[in-house]
């Protein structure tokens, strides 16, 4: 049952008198649960809690958190189709998308705890005294990572399960062994508390300490304002607008002690569309871009927002093929009335530009909250010249730049800002002759991609999710896959510390038969 209530660790509380609904964009209307957002007292408890908890956290053992990983996946799937439900009618997405975003946030949680069953992830190093060394001898080192501490995550829209309440910065962080607060996004509150419920199950079924997780209600910055200040917080996950990442960002380094801020914000994610490759395939690549621009009503992180190409006959009859396509897909529900409406004034606000032209802008009457997919385009020169055409249009949108010529494209896309990713479309030789254009779009993102899209994100060690500012606060980064656990924890050296005194990672005897850097060589063998 969902209370409407805020969890500090284990306990439900609702002291305040700020109160909010969520909204279901499919039915147009408010949904019924009250939520009650979180006083400054009670985020100030759960802050307390979750230092608390990670004195005892942080030692509990990978395999222990491990099960706690895997019983969360559990709990999630226990809630079955009320869960599913829940989703549907706070975020307007379909039941597929549903299912299979919880398939992907289990899928996480499961891979989180299978990394620390290995225990490897540690990045254990010893380097061995050496007493004889002349001229002077060595001491005994030994490194590993360790957690930093309590870790403030930003529930996001767009993923009400993935990146939010149980998602990726959730999972990554208890994993690394850091207690967690949630700030809940206000759109799907009801789809957080019920995760949030099976978190602390899940927590006190595998003997977790109590605020090792705790869940606030918001409808405000005020909240999240206050989590980000507080001195016993020491790391933020967050994914939303460049605005909101940005100003959570300056509040965390104007902190007496600043703490990291990892945001993973906007991206317009670039396309290239080589002239060869439309020589055949035009066609093709419409009808490929028209479904990938549409995907979850164009409401992904990695949506393809910009299109660039070199002005040709071939590149019209790509614009062309592709706006015909767009049309035809059924238009669909965004998240909420407020991303519905910023979409609308966003793509007319391009359109609106006098060098902009609309190729495809849906023109059928639809239901309230249904996106109408467009395309436009332009030169390369206006481009470059108004920078706000460079802004992210959230939603089933797509801008064509067409470049009078590879210098041209070239400089486009040095001038960007940067990306999550960026795509080449190739004939199968035709990309060894554009090694400048190549060069400047690796520098600009931080995945790239050949003969693709840029749309779905797969959870693996090689996934790169994060680019150049202001795809994320830190390029070194990722939101995504097994190093996403890198940004919750630091490296920590012991010097001539007595072994029985060490982590297991680091002991002579290597209990945990996890690979090791002894002396510059990776063995799991002992000392
Ligand atoms: P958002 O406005 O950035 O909000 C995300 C979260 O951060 C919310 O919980 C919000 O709190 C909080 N927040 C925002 N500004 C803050 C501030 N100055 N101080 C403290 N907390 C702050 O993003 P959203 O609500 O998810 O969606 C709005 C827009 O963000 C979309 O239209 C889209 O443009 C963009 N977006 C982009 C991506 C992407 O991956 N590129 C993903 C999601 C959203 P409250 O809601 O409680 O105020």
């Amino acid at each position: 049952m969902i209370t409407g209530k805020n969890y500090i660790g284990n306990s439900l509380s609702a002291k305040g008198n700020k109160t909010y609904t969520t909204f279901n964009p499919q039915a147009n209307t408010e949904n019924k649960t009250i939520f009650t957002e979180a006083t400054s007292e009670e985020i100030n408890d759960a802050v307390d809690l979750a230092s608390e908890a990670f004195k005892a956290y942080q030692r509990i053992s990978g395999a222990k958190k491990a099960a706690f990983l895997n019983a969360i996946a559990d709990e999630i799937i226990a809630l079955d189709d009320e869960l599913i439900q829940t989703y549907m009618s706070e975020s307007g997405l379909p039941e597929g998308r549903a299912k299979g975003e919880r398939g992907r946030t289990i899928g996480q949680l499961r891979m989180f705890a299978e990394l620390l069953t290995e225990g490897s992830w540690v990045e254990a190093r010893i380097d061995p005294a050496q007493p004889n060394r002349e001229p002077n001898p060595r001491v005994d080192l030994r490194k590993m990572l360790t957690p930093i501490g309590p870790i403030v995550v930003f529930g996001a829209s767009n993923f009400p399960f993935a990146f939010s309440t149980a998602g990726g910065d959730t999972a990554s962080a208890l994993a690394a062994g850091c207690s967690v607060i949630v700030k809940s996004h206000p759109m799907h509150a009801g789809t957080g508390e019920m995760v949030a419920a099976a978190i602390l199950k899940a927590a006190q079924k595998t003997g977790m300490p109590n605020g090792v997780f705790s869940n606030l209600n918001s409808s405000g910055i005020e909240v999240g304002q206050q989590l980000v200040q507080h001195p016993k917080v020491k790391g933020v996950g967050f994914t939303g607008s460049i605005r909101g990442g940005r100003a959570l960002y300056d509040l965390a380094a104007k902190r007496k002690e600043p703490i990291p801020v990892f945001a993973e914000m906007g991206s317009i994610n670039p396309v290239v569309i080589l002239p060869k490759a439309l020589e055949t395939k035009a066609e093709t690549w419409a009808k490929t871009y028209a479904s990938s621009i549409t995907l979850g009503t164009g409401q992904f992180c990695t949506n393809p927002g910009l299109l660039l190409g070199i002005q040709s006959d071939d590149l019209t009859t790509f614009a062309a093929k592709l706006s015909d396509e767009i049309v035809q897909i059924a238009p669909q529900c965004m998240l909420h009335p407020n991303i519905h409406s910023s979409y609308q004034n966003n793509k007319e606000k391009a359109q609106q530009h006098e060098n902009v032209k609309t190729l495809a802008d849906l023109d059928i009457a639809v239901a309230e909250n249904y996106a109408k997919q467009a395309v436009v385009t332009v030169d390369g020169k206006t481009f470059l010249e108004n920078n706000q055409l460079h802004h992210e249009v959230f939603g089933p949108f797509s801008l064509l730049v067409q470049c009078e010529n590879e210098a041209e494209l070239e400089k486009v896309i040095a001038d960007l800002e940067g990306q999550l990713t960026g795509t080449i479309i190739s004939e199968e030789n035709e990309i060894s002759a554009y090694t400048n254009v190549i060069k400047a779009l690796s520098n600009r993102v931080g995945r790239i991609i050949f003969n693709g899209v840029p749309t779905g994100v797969e959870v693996a060690p090689a996934m790169q999710h994060g680019g150049p500012y202001p795809a994320s606060t830190d390029s070194r980064f990722t939101a995504v896959g097994q190093d996403a656990i890198k940004r919750w924890v630091r490296p920590f050296s012991y010097q001539d510390w007595p072994n029985e005194l060490l982590p297991d990672a680091l002991k002579n005897e290597n209990p945990l038969g996890i690979l090791r850097l002894i002396d510059g060589k990776q063995t799991r063998e002992t000392l």
